[in-house]
């Protein structure tokens, strides 16, 4: 029996990406009949901060390093602190969370509301109410 993501003790993070990592070793350890340990490789993080605001730490991996790709100013002190913000981390954000969408009708649907929500702005709901007069009880 194995158990993975959320419900496991791990000694990881309890995030969609120990999730999704753990759920391929164990698919693979399933396929291959292997036991192997599980070692967790973090690949970043990304938090948006509005439409137009948020912050990318991406982990360079192998021999491209994707700071180098963007040639944008970055964060941090350590090689993998490194971050950029503002606009190109939004673009990060929203091209990763399109590409993680599990289904093509997800991937049109969200982008179609981006796009309205870029053309038109959110689509807020301000319900009106209105205040029935009250009878009062007779004297
Ligand atoms: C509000 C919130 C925000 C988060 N934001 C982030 C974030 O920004 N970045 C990030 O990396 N992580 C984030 N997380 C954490 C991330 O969602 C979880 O770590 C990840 O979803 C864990 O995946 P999982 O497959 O282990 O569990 P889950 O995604 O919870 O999947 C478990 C599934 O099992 C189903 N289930 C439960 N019991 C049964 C049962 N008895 N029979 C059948 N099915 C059952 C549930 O309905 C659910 O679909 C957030 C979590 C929350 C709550």
């Amino acid at each position: 029996m194995f158990a993975i993501g959320d419900a496991a003790l791990s000694g990881s993070p309890p995030t969609a990406q120990v999730a999704a990592q753990q759920g391929k070793h164990v698919g693979r350890a399933i396929r291959d009949g292997i036991d192997s340990k599980f070692v967790y490789n973090h690949a970043g993080s990304l938090c948006s901060l509005g439409s137009s605001n948020g912050i990318a730490q991406l982990v360079p991996s192998g021999t491209f390093n994707v700071w180098d790709a963007l040639g944008s100013p970055a964060v941090g002190k350590n090689q993998d602190e490194r971050a950029v913000t503002g606009k190109p981390a939004i673009v990060l954000w929203r091209s990763l969370y399109w590409s993680k969408l599990l289904s093509s009708s997800s991937r049109i649907s969200l982008g179609g509301d981006w796009i309205k929500a870029k053309m038109s702005g959110r689509d807020v709901v301000e319900p009106v109410l209105q205040r029935a007069a009250t009878l009062r009880a007779p004297v």
